[in-house]
């Protein structure tokens, strides 16, 4: 059997926590790791207590929605609240982060961001982690590695394929199941 990276495993928690997210305008998700533990969460959305986006719509001045906290912030928050030291840690983000939360990430001492997704990825923040010695490196999440399973799952679709070909079928439905057993189990 093989094991799931620790990038794809801390990746995947961002990428679970992102569905948590309040804001529908990008849902975000970020996870603060210490020597392979998981220290902290968090992921876009209202300050607690209060109104969420998916529910009220987005608070947008000058074309941001300023409504929300940012996951990356809610995450490093987090251990702020409960004293759990930040310094030299690392945070796997979905998405790479924004000058604010760059900022916020320098200062409590993060080490590594790792980053799924490139999105508006500011200059002045990637030269702000140069000076400042954090490293940022892209982990795309590998979802075919999440699925243990995935082998016997195309393997099956193939047999059921060759089995469906053999019967009757008209043309064009064979195509369209083998269209979508091709877009959906890579086979
Ligand atoms: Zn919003
Ligand atoms: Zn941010």
């Amino acid at each position: 059997m093989d094991r799931i990276s620790w990038n794809q495993y801390f990746m995947a928690q961002s990428q679970l926590l992102a569905l948590r997210s309040t804001c529908t305008r990008l849902m975000v998700g970020a996870t603060i790791v210490r020597d392979k533990r998981i220290i902290a969460g968090g992921y876009n959305g209202s300050v607690s207590g209060s109104v969420h986006c998916v529910d009220e719509g987005c608070y947008v001045i000058d074309g941001h929605c300023v409504r929300t906290v940012h996951a990356e912030a809610n995450a490093l928050l987090q251990c702020a609240k409960f004293g759990v030291p930040t310094e030299n840690a690392d945070i796997y983000v979905t998405h790479f982060p924004c000058l604010q939360c760059c900022k916020q990430l320098i200062q409590s001492g993060i080490k590594t961001v790792f980053y799924a997704e490139d999105y508006k990825n500011h200059s002045y923040a990637i030269q702000l982690f140069e000076e400042a010695g954090v490293k940022t490196e892209q982990v795309k999440l590998d979802y075919l590695a999440l699925d243990m399973n995935f082998k016997e799952k195309s393997t099956f679709v193939q047999e059921l394929l060759e089995i469906v070909e053999s019967k009757n079928v008209g043309e064009d439905e064979l195509i369209d199941i083998k269209e979508k057993a091709h877009e959906l189990f890579n086979v």
